[in-house]
């Protein structure tokens, strides 16, 4: 008891500080809950142990230790990267690619502007071979149209359900607008025949319209203005209507 009194004595100080393994923790705890004087011996070092904690405020370390420190840490072992240097040519390889893909994209920009262009001329086409082919037709009715902002010409063949108007001076209207036909029946229920936008930089415009199978039971035909995409019915102000 005695011998093993002075071994559990010895161990007291790396118990204090957590160093003892578990099987000699384990007997030490035991040993201390019948042992006074062992306990008395750990609450001397403990008081030690917290007076060393005050006393010695913890520092932080000087900046060169430090940097002699972190330059022995693993991570500071490992090679940097070397930073990458272009040469002129890559330079100049690097400022080409830039510029074809400006180049490319330019073109790409002009090539649909030009296709929205031929398309627009070729409905234009169309509408012009229709009203001459129209013109020669005897059946063809040639009405005029006159009103506060615009003046034209409707070409008529209800037996060939074909009809072209013709514009002059279109007011220009917003990005968010449209001009919108109507075929008026003699109620005065609107039926629409179409969208259209006033050509850019002409002085007038020709709008092929399609009519339906039956014009007998139309008296007339209108223009509106309406939000872009049309609308079931007319809901903006009229550019004009005649009868016919
Ligand atoms: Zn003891």
């Amino acid at each position: 008891m005695s011998n093993e009194h002075t071994l559990f004595l010895e161990n007291i100080p790396a118990y204090a500080i957590g160093a003892l393994d578990a099987p000699e923790t384990g007997a030490l705890e035991a040993h201390l809950r019948t042992c006074e004087t062992c306990r008395a011996e750990l609450a001397a070092y403990r008081a030690l142990s917290d007076n060393l904690l005050v006393t010695t405020p913890p520092r932080a370390p000087s900046a060169s230790l430090r940097r002699r420190l972190r330059g022995q840490l693993p991570s500071a072992q490992r090679t940097e990267p070397r930073r990458r240097s272009w040469t002129l040519g890559q330079w100049a390889l690097g400022f080409a690619v830039l510029l074809l893909l400006g180049l490319n994209l330019f073109a790409l920009s002009q090539v649909l502007g030009l296709r929205g262009q031929q398309a627009r001329l070729s409905r234009q086409l169309d509408s012009a071979q229709a009203a001459l082919a129209m013109l020669s037709y005897p059946g063809t009715q040639n009405l005029s149209i006159q009103a506060d902002n615009v003046a034209g010409r409707l070409l008529l063949d209800k037996d060939q359900g074909t009809a072209v108007l013709v514009l002059w001076d279109l007011p220009a209207i917003s990005q968010d607008k449209t001009y919108q036909i109507w075929l008026i029946d003699p109620n005065g229920d609107r039926t629409s025949a179409g969208i259209f936008r006033p050509e850019t930089g002409g002085r007038f415009s020709m709008e092929t319209i399609t009519l339906p199978q039956d014009m007998s039971k139309f008296s007339g035909i209108g223009v509106t203005a309406e939000p872009a995409g049309g609308s079931d019915q007319p809901t903006g102000p009229r550019l004009f209507k005649i009868d016919f």
